[in-house]
């Protein structure tokens, strides 16, 4: 473990809060902090310094409509979408008219962006066919967070309206996931090479995931301009098989959010967390996913009516902890659609 006094965690917190970019060692170095120290409590303070400083104040939030729910036949280990989770035995697409609904509620509450989420197998034309549809009556920018794609894929999303792209290498990708690591990473270059804006998260973390491998996925996103990464958590859905391992605590995630935050250096526009808690927002996460439809770590078909963290809430934990809801995104200043009706 780590200590405050130790020179080298000192130098590692002033190189990152200069913005330089910090080395893998020294982000593994940083992974041996532990908590509930000294240390811990400092490394959190440069990355709140870093992120308030950096990010002007925003308290961001990325609105999330889940458009489907099915069994998935990914059968992603940590997904209750999934055949094997039995959860969910038919398909269920949420209606245009209610997918309108939940948009013109983030909009009318000031939501920064609209992540559109579908389940592996969701055909593409109709996620184009929704954006287009909600291009038509919001303003907020349209995300989308879907499968891996192609160029003329991603030109598609470009044309139907989105000016972003959810995407993730996930923790455990070809051992609690069926799909290649090298085919994720494509999607990213592909999300850069059409002029999408690309955003990540470190996901799903647990307790079995190996300080290298979170440490590999914070450099992922540094290292290919993400417009905001940050830490989302493993939530073992009931009956998961993933139980058997636990899940951290939002503590241990403030603390993650806090490391990834100093990796991340100066190339970031913010700074995410899922689920929401108030930890992180003085750990340097400044970002919010309120989330209605459907989502992978809920029993419930619609995770408005479970788990998921409406929009008031998000809104209201973080102007209690002092970061403001209502001023501008900074996610979007380069996107040229963003602005376009
Ligand atoms: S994470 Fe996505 S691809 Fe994997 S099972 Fe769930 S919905 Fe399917």
């Amino acid at each position: 473990m780590i200590s405050e006094l130790e020179p080298r965690f000192k130098e590692i917190l002033l190189k990152a809060e200069d913005m330089s970019p910090l080395t893998g060692n020294e982000a593994l170095t940083l992974m041996r902090v532990g908590l509930h120290t000294k240390a811990c409590y400092a490394l959190m303070e440069a990355a709140n310094r870093m992120s308030r400083s950096q990010f002007g104040g925003k308290g961001e939030n990325h609105f999330h409509i889940g458009l489907n729910v099915e069994p998935c036949p990914m059968d992603c280990l940590f997904c209750s979408l999934t055949r094997k989770a039995d959860i969910f035995r038919e398909k269920i697409e949420f209606s245009m008219e209610q997918v309108i609904a939940w948009a013109k509620q983030a909009e009318t509450h000031g939501a920064d962006a609209l992540n559109l989420m579908t389940t592996g197998a969701y055909p593409f034309e109709r996620l184009l066919e929704v954006g287009r549809m909600l291009r038509k009556i919001t303003a907020v920018p349209l995300v989308a967070n879907t499968r891996d794609i192609s160029h003329r894929e991603g030109e598609a999303l470009l044309d139907a309206g989105f000016v972003g792209a959810y995407h993730a290498v996930r923790l455990g990708e070809g051992k609690d996931t069926p799909l290649k690591r090298e085919k994720r990473i494509h999607t990213i270059q592909v999300l850069n090479d059409v002029g999408l804006l690309w955003m990540n998260c470190v996901e799903p973390a647990g307790p079995e995931h190996s300080a290298e491998e979170i440490v590999d996925l914070m450099f992922l996103a540094r290292d290919n301009g993400a417009v905001y990464s940050g830490i989302m958590r493993r939530i073992n859905f009931p009956g998961s098989p993933m139980e058997r391992f636990g899940m951290i605590t939002e503590l241990e995630m403030a603390r993650l959010v806090a490391i990834s935050r100093l990796v991340m250096g100066d190339v970031p526009k913010a700074h995410c967390t899922h689920e929401p808690h108030s930890a992180s927002l003085i750990a340097g996460a400044n970002l919010f996913f309120p989330e209605v439809g459907a989502s992978p770590r809920d029993g419930e078909a619609d995770t408005e009516k479970g788990r998921g963290t409406g929009i008031e809430i998000c809104q209201k934990m973080q102007r209690e902890m002092e970061w403001d809801p209502r001023s501008r995104s900074n996610c979007f200043e380069m996107a040229p659609s963003a602005a376009v009706l």
